[in-house]
């Protein structure tokens, strides 16, 4: 064993998974181009109160998932979490807000210390996507519709789930009802959720230990509860979801595991391992809360290594052709390759040297879908050797003549 391991629930990623990783990552962000959002570059670090005051203080990101440290002058920062608030403190402090609307993605490293398991790392990779300015259910029904495009595109089996959990006028009937509802199951929850139950009772519902879990299922429903407004946002959204043919399944206790969510929520939840793979929801009010004008926005965040390890095939990649140069040919066999490549192929010149059946092998080793020959006789008549490896037939292909 090495002298050096890698940090625990921090990955190398490589190979076939590095291959996932990206063809996942290019897919989404193709899509994204699509619908015509725009990249915004963000920092890893920001100043920790900035997730603090997004996220919410009882929320397990904040109380025991985050990288914090205090730099050399003693003010504390953190690497971030999710992306959203950094979106949020970017868009107010380059006054994004001068334009009628603005759709953003920023790709790239999130950090939690959460216990690494499967599908949960302490460093991982998000895409995600906010649309800051409209309260239009069109907006929300839209994002859903990317969504839901990506899954297919990956053919990934896995379920939309959505919910509305209010807004400021409704929101508080429903929380008193809930911890007036939690205080009678009182003995059937863990500790923790006996602890925030009073201060932050919508946390219970999104608990993952088994016993809260089915001491959930039968507590009041936001969606009784919701004002007229976030009634007919909800169902606004439904009705559109019906028409672009999206199917998804309500979920009366989804809530999100972050407190500044308003009215929709919505999950994909993959079948296969029943876990969440692309989160999100609406936030009407965290723009105004970290100090920017009020706007309504909406966002979600893409797990990369979640999607990819459910993705089942890579689509062919292109053919590798590898050069073998025999002799002194080393400034013809550059040459060929260069040519290759200006076509756009995929091209190994072999840094390995020995006799032709030695360089074959390799060149099937590396994964050749072609050897591209080249000797004396090659160089001095302006062609190389083409082999199909597969079945081994042999192609002289003739220079164009300015080579
Ligand atoms: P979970 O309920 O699984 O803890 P979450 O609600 O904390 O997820 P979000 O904060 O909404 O997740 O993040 C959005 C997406 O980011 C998740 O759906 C998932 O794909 C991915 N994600 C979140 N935490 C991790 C992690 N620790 N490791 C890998 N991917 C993660
Ligand atoms: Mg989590």
């Amino acid at each position: 064993m090495s002298e050096f391991q890698r940090v625990r629930g921090f990955h190398d990623i490589f190979g076939e998974e590095a291959k996932k990783f990206r063809y996942t990552a290019n897919l989404v962000r193709e899509k994204l181009r699509l619908y015509n959002f725009e990249e915004i570059l963000l920092p890893v670090v920001e100043y920790l109160e900035v997730f603090q005051r997004s996220i919410g203080e009882i929320t397990d990101i904040v109380q025991k998932e985050m990288f914090s440290f205090q730099d050399r002058k003693g003010r504390w920062l953190a690497l971030r979490p999710e992306g959203t608030a950094g979106a949020v403190r970017a868009y107010i402090q380059n006054k994004l807000y001068s334009k009628p609307y603005i759709k953003l993605f920023y790709e790239g490293p999130m950090f939690r210390y959460e216990r690494p398991q499967a599908g949960r790392y302490r460093q991982f990779h998000q895409i995600g996507a906010e649309v800051f300015g409209s309260i239009d259910p069109m907006v929300d029904a839209e994002v859903i519709q990317l969504v839901y495009e990506v899954l297919s595109q990956l053919r990934i089996d896995a379920v939309i789930e959505i919910n509305s959990i209010g807004c400021k006028v409704c929101r508080p009937a429903y929380r008193e009802a809930l911890v007036e509802y939690f205080n009678h199951i009182e003995a059937s929850l863990c500790e923790v959720c006996i602890d925030r139950k009073d201060r932050n009772p919508l946390r219970v519902l999104d608990c993952k230990v088994p016993t809260c879990k089915e001491a959930v299922k039968e507590v009041p429903k936001m969606v009784d509860f919701l004002c007229e407004e976030c009634k007919e946002h909800y169902s606004k959204l439904k009705e559109y979801l019906s028409k672009l043919s999206i199917p998804y399944r309500e979920n009366p206790n989804l809530v999100r595991g972050l407190d500044y969510y308003t009215k929709t929520v919505f999950e994909a939840v993959a079948v296969e391992f029943d876990l969440t793979v692309i989160a999100g929801g609406r936030y009407d009010y965290l723009v105004e809360e970290l100090g920017g004008p009020p706007t309504p926005a909406i966002g979600f965040a893409v797990g990369i290594e979640r999607l990819s390890m459910l993705l089942k095939d890579l689509p062919m990649e292109d053919p590798l052709y590898v050069v073998i140069p025999f002799g002194d040919v080393m400034d013809y066999a550059f040459l060929v390759a260069k040519l290759l490549r200006s076509e756009g192929k995929r091209v190994e010149l072999s840094y390995k040297r020995g006799g032709l059946k030695k360089q074959l092998e390799l060149a099937n080793r590396l994964g050749a879908k072609y050897a591209v020959i080249i000797g004396e006789e090659e160089k001095a008549g302006g062609f190389y050797t083409l082999k199909y490896m597969e079945t081994g037939e042999q192609l002289k292909i003739e220079l164009a003549p300015t080579w």
